[in-house]
């Protein structure tokens, strides 16, 4: 059994961890990245990139299929190759990943593949192929993210149920989904294939869909999936199914709500309520590492665990589980491993994006938020409706909304339901990191037509002062 030393050990290498180990190969420190399964991490391979991917074919779909023949463009014998989407998608994956090794290469960092258990606080263990291998690390960066919590009644090891990996995988789209859980996750992938031409259901134990979001922001999406013939059960609970007797037939969902039992037939159930930290088995307790109840890996602003020594980034931190955090908290990590005196706590504006139909994209305080905080807030608000742009991209459902401190007009937050959420996110996001006020967006010249001039009319109709919208 081989033993080595090394500055700085990271264990994981998705968003958090690749992009740890890359800013610490700028910064010149001996460090090893290592991972047991694909490099990239929950991100690259089976989760942001590939859902996108499988969101644009469904949305292009969906165009050709109910409005390509109102725009003038006729299409004949429409049909979906799942295996070529399916070829498509891990094409794109596979460049990603390769990026990652080729990245952590040519900034000099190690990359070993194999699983990682801590023997103590500075003493690892990593299963590789080729046998164990103990490595002495100065500093370690855990990156281990999350898994997908499974509910009773639906082991992902049955073939008719699905996590959000192998809902990703599908060579086949389903004649009947459905999706426990309506979440992020849940209408992300539930909306590509009610868009591709499933019946799909979603069952939600809360009393809304996308629980803790602005509603204001939910409600357009609600309506899309009504529109797209989704059923939404809320306040539901999925108990399990019983499978039909003999092959080929399909199960029944049994779901019980406020009005009684329900029974909703299925070739295939998608579970999405939530994750778990890939903490256990880690060797935690060898190394000294405190974990919370929900077994998620407490850090301060700087990404120390209780043990000087190990940091903890990204999801296996806990919540919000977006991939920009956990790149921002690995640079963070590595930085004050460097010696540098960074924090978390610089950053002011964590954006976050969901790719529903249509999207979703927040930053800052939400109105909801800043009224529970009593805060006396003015909020601007422009529909894309009334957006030139919007309307010849035949998408003008949803619209900006922004909250501005009512008496010195800084601004708070941004939150956009609509087309190009996700993008139009960053100018909002640019603005909170420059402490910006209304005036700063209203003042700034937007590009005619573009969707961005949504942002700065919603900031000037926060002033009282929006030109295309009555005040
Ligand atoms: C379907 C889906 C869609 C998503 N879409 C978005 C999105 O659009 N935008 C967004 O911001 N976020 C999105 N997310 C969330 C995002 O993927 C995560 O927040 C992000 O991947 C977290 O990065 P991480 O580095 O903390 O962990 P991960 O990406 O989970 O990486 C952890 C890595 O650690 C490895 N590992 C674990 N234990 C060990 C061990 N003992 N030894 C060696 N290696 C180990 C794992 O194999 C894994 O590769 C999505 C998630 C899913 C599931």
């Amino acid at each position: 059994m081989a033993d080595s030393k090394v500055g700085c050990m990271v264990i994981g290498s998705g968003p958090g961890g690749y992009v740890a180990g890359i800013r610490l190969g700028q910064l010149a420190m001996d460090a090893v990245v290592v991972e047991r399964d694909k490099p990239g991490g929950v991100c690259l391979n089976v989760g942001c990139i590939p859902s996108k991917a499988l969101i644009h074919v469904a949305e292009q779909v969906e165009w050709i299929r109910n409005h390509a023949k109102g725009q003038g463009v006729n299409i004949e014998g429409l049909s979906i190759d799942g295996a070529a989407m399916q070829k498509w998608k891990t094409g794109i994956t596979s460049k990603l990943t390769g990026g990652v090794t080729h990245l952590l290469r040519g900034n000099k960092v190690d990359y070993l593949a194999g699983t990682a258990t801590f023997i103590g606080p500075n003493e690892v263990e990593v299963m590789t192929a080729e046998g164990p291998v103990r490595v002495h690390p100065e500093t370690v960066i855990v990156s281990t993210g999350c898994h997908a919590i499974q509910v009773p009644g639906f082991e992902f090891t049955h073939d008719r149920v699905l996590n959000f990996r192998q809902a990703l995988d599908l060579a086949e789209v389903p004649d009947d989904l459905v999706v426990v859980g309506g979440g992020v996750i849940g209408l992300e992938l539930g909306t590509v294939y009610a868009r591709l031409g499933s019946n799909v259901t979603v069952v939600e134990m809360m009393d809304c869909l996308l629980p803790g979001m602005d509603p204001d922001l939910v409600r357009p999406v609600a309506r899309a999936l009504k529109k797209r013939g989704v059923a939404v059960h809320l306040g539901a609970k999925a108990e399990g199914f019983d499978e039909p007797e003999g092959a080929g037939g399909q199960a029944l969902v049994k779901v019980t709500t406020a009005k009684g039992a329900l029974e909703i037939p299925a070739d295939k159930v998608l579970v999405a309520v939530g994750f778990r930290p890939n903490s256990e088995g880690l060797g935690l307790d060898a190394a000294g590492v405190t974990i919370d109840s929900r077994g998620y890996i407490p850090v301060d602003d700087q990404c120390r665990t209780n043990v000087g020594t190990i940091y903890a980034v990204g999801d296996v931190t806990g919540p919000p589980f977006l991939a920009h955090r956990a790149s921002r908290m690995g640079e963070v990590a590595a930085e004050v491993i460097a010696g540098h005196n960074v924090s978390m706590d610089d950053v002011r504006a964590m954006p976050a994006a969901v790719f529903t139909a249509p999207e979703i994209a927040t930053v800052g305080l939400q109105e909801p938020e800043a009224k529970a905080e009593g805060r006396q807030v003015s909020v601007g608000r422009f529909p894309f409706l009334a957006n030139g742009r919007a309307l010849t991209l035949g998408d003008a459902q949803g619209m900006v909304k922004v909250v501005v401190d009512k008496e010195s007009h800084k601004l708070l937050g941004v939150g956009i339901v609509g087309p190009g959420a996700s993008e139009l996110i960053a100018e909002c996001a640019l603005a909170l990191e420059m402490d910006a006020y209304a005036e700063d967006i209203g003042f700034t010249v937007h590009a005619h037509p573009t969707l961005s001039e949504a942002v700065l009319e919603a900031a000037k109709s926060a002033l009282g002062e929006a030109i295309h919208a009555l005040n």
